[in-house]
């Protein structure tokens, strides 16, 4: 709660629409707004889009980088590999260093490929090495489905049963966010059967973030491998991958990365495990060394680093897509993101305290570095009529059985207005009840 407190009273906010316009111009970021198109009602008007943890806009840059791949493929054919002005071969190594800082590793440790789910098996068939006693797989009880699942068919694939197999690190009766303690006694108690540690970097309903860090040297201490799903955490939130010492990490790019609908996703592996042969994983041409990845014959020679986890020649379209988002995020620094992120996200805070504690409860962690900009609310009584509600008055946001709204204020495109007016609004709604 101090953490808060704290910063608010820094910020000394105000609840007048004026006060909220005073803070977008005076928002030293006020200006990327421009940059990214705003979906529209069928009116014209521009709507209050809330849901960028979900599927975050297009940058109008977007359309000529992915033009730029399609004028080279229409004029250039297959040479387009080595002349196209972003030759298709090294395409990905444009994308490396923004990606890489975005959530703070090394280069060598990050590369883009594939999607989410797919990298996260890939992960496993190098991280998940059960034995007879040690076949177990941690992973938070309220994680995102497509992980859970995941998570249970390796256990399957590997002879366990995905019941007895799964440990779940569960909030405590009537809370709804999880305590490292709590993963402490589980480790104490079961660490010795316990294989892998996958869990939500930043869950997605609560919109907690976890202390990689600690979550890290407690699996390690325990002899478990850790590895994330950084899905809802990267270009949200100060990963520091590699200062985490993670086993493994993985994450999309269509949500806060903005890079369009199934986007590929990105990978994290260790540099401590890049060069590592001993590690099994599956391959194919695409991890073979550049130099000798053309004559076609030769034994299998694997690139160093998270390179050497590729498999196929990347779809470049929606490399393209990812390098025209990237660039932006090239420009802000995610650190100047995340200090505009903690701001808006305070300032939403402070404008939700006006309702009642028994109208609605912000569920997500109120200390400012243990979340990233969304905000989950549970509102009392409420039922999905009011997302409806929300959405013909023009706020796009993200309803979640039983009773909570989920909205993400984005540093890049969400304005103080925005959050100012939505409030306003969901006050109308609720007291029409
Ligand atoms: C969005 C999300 C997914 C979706 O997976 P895809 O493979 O990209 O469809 C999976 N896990 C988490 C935690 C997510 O937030």
């Amino acid at each position: 709660m101090l953490g808060t407190e704290k910063h608010k009273a820094l910020y000394n906010y105000k609840l007048t629409k004026a006060y909220a316009q005073q803070l977008d111009k005076e928002d030293p970021l006020n200006n990327y707004k421009k940059l990214f198109h705003i979906p529209k009602n069928k009116k014209g008007e521009p709507l209050i889009y809330m849901t960028g943890n979900s599927l975050g806009l297009q940058p109008k840059a977007t359309n000529s980088y992915v033009n730029q791949e399609l004028q080279d493929w229409a004029q250039l054919g297959v040479e387009g590999h080595f002349e196209a002005k972003n030759p298709w071969l090294s395409y990905h190594e444009l994308l490396t260093d923004n990606m890489a800082h975005v959530v703070g590793a090394k280069p060598s440790e990050v590369i883009v490929m594939n999607t989410l789910t797919t990298n996260l098996h890939l992960m496993m068939v190098s991280f998940y090495k059960p034995t007879p006693k040690r076949y177990k797989i941690l992973i938070e009880s309220d994680a995102f489905p497509s992980d859970k699942y995941a998570v249970e068919s390796q256990l399957r694939h590997h002879g366990y049963n995905d019941k007895e197999g799964l440990v779940l690190w569960k909030p405590r009766p009537n809370e709804n966010l999880l305590r490292h303690e709590d993963l402490e006694i589980i480790l104490k108690e079961q660490g010795e059967e316990i294989a892998l540690i996958m869990v939500g970097g930043v869950n997605y309903y609560t919109g907690q973030f976890l202390n990689l860090k600690h979550i890290t040297a407690l699996g390690h201490a325990h002899g478990c491998t850790v590895g994330f799903d950084c899905a809802h955490g990267a270009g949200n939130v100060p990963l520091n991958l590699h200062e985490s010492g993670a086993d493994f990490a993985v994450w999309c790019t269509y949500k806060y990365l903005n890079a369009g609908p199934g986007s590929l996703g990105g990978c994290f592996v260790h540099e401590r495990h890049g060069n590592n042969k001993a590690l099994n994983r599956f391959t194919g041409w695409w991890s073979h060394n550049k130099k000798t990845r053309f004559n076609m014959r030769g034994e299998y020679d694997q690139l160093p680093g998270a390179e050497g986890w590729q498999l196929s020649n990347p779809p470049i379209l929606s490399m393209a897509a990812i390098k025209a988002s990237l660039d932006i995020f090239n420009q802000v620094g995610i650190d100047q993101l995340v200090i505009k992120s903690r701001k808006l996200t305070l300032y939403f805070e402070f404008l939700l305290e006006q309702f009642t504690n028994d109208t609605i409860q912000i569920i997500t962690p109120k200390i400012p570095e243990e979340r990233g900009c969304q905000l989950s609310i549970q509102v009392n009584d409420a039922n999905k009529s009011l997302h409806k509600k929300l959405t013909q008055n023009g706020i796009i946001t993200d309803w979640r059985e039983p009773n909570v709204i989920r909205c993400a204020p984005v540093p890049l495109y969400n304005t103080y207005l925005d959050i100012f007016n939505m409030v306003e609004i969901l006050k109308k709604i609720l007291s029409s009840n």
